[in-house]
């Protein structure tokens, strides 16, 4: 018997799933027929290999504080919940919500990721802190990550799906196209690594662009940083990255009284994330 398949209702961006897919039935959620809404950057999994990679990715243990970022119509729920007690699920989708809430295991939150308190949801099991997955909405994947950041201190892990190209941005190395402004803000305070490439075609309907998997881990001790000021001042130096920095941060500093030992006279991306953790700590005085 031929798989189940999209069958585009109009237009290129929205069509319908018949969602024998996969037999979601069979673990608590029921059947349905969806719309792929493209505003909500939904692109369902359909690859039981690369499905069965993203859960031995996580590797997740029976009392995880799992939260998953974009349920969708469960393609990586039902594996999950297969070896999870509980998990909690973020989903803006109202039609999917409804669905989802019919499983018992799941406690489902309706609303936007970005307006999410994962704070509050750490404290509601504060012995173990959060595990957060997703194969993310492309179109907010970069607020997503910088949002999260913000509740570094209650997480234990993220393993998120995303556009391959964000990913090489942000594992990239000093002297690199990919090194910028993302690399530094995510390397002062995470290990983190691509584990698994995903093309297109596992998804429905497919991306136009490649995909991968990272697992980002929070530092053990990551060095004292104000987030915000930070931020201001990765943002100036990457603003104009052709430039030498004494154009853009070397301005930035004069004007903040820097008088230190900090050579402006190369890129952005030839200074090393320690590098521009040392020189914020030596402004922002956070030592
Ligand atoms: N996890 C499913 C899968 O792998 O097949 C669906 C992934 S799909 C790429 C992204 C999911 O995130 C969709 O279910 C979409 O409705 C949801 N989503 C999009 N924007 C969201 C937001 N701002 N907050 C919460 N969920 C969102």
């Amino acid at each position: 018997m031929p798989g189940p398949t999209w069958t585009f209702a109009s237009g290129a961006s929205e069509g319908w799933i018949q969602s024998g897919a996969r037999p979601l039935h069979a673990d608590g959620l029921p059947r349905m027929r969806h719309v792929a809404r493209k505003r909500f950057g939904q692109h369902f999994l359909t690859d039981g290999g690369i499905i069965e990679g993203i859960v031995d990715g996580i590797s997740p243990s029976v009392d995880d504080h799992m939260v998953e970022i974009g349920p969708g119509l469960g393609a990586l729920t039902v594996p999950l919940l297969r070896q999870l007690k509980h998990l909690t699920v973020v989903e803006l989708d109202r039609d999917l919500v409804t669905r989802l809430q019919a499983n018992p295991q799941l406690t489902v939150i309706d609303q936007d990721v970005l307006r999410v308190d994962f704070l509050g949801i750490a404290q509601t099991a504060p012995d173990r802190p959060l595990r957060v997955v997703g194969n993310l909405p492309y179109n907010i994947s970069t607020p997503i990550l910088f949002h999260l950041l913000g509740f570094v201190d209650v997480i234990k892990d993220q393993h998120f799906m995303l556009q391959k190209e964000v990913i090489d941005r942000m594992v990239a190395s000093p002297r690199s196209a990919a090194y910028g402004r993302l690399s530094v803000m995510l390397q002062w305070r995470y290990e983190m690594v691509n584990f698994l490439h995903v093309p297109p075609q596992s998804f429905d309907p497919p991306p136009r662009v490649d995909s991968a998997m990272v697992r980002m881990v929070p530092k053990a001790q990551p060095p004292v940083v104000d987030v915000g000021a930070f931020s201001e001042m990765v943002q100036i130096a990457f603003s104009q990255r052709r430039k030498l920095l004494r154009h853009t941060l070397g301005a930035w500093l004069e004007a903040k009284g820097y008088t230190g030992p900090f050579d402006v006279r190369r890129r952005a991306e030839e200074v090393t994330v320690d590098e521009y953790v040392a020189l914020h700590q030596a402004v922002h005085g956070s030592r």
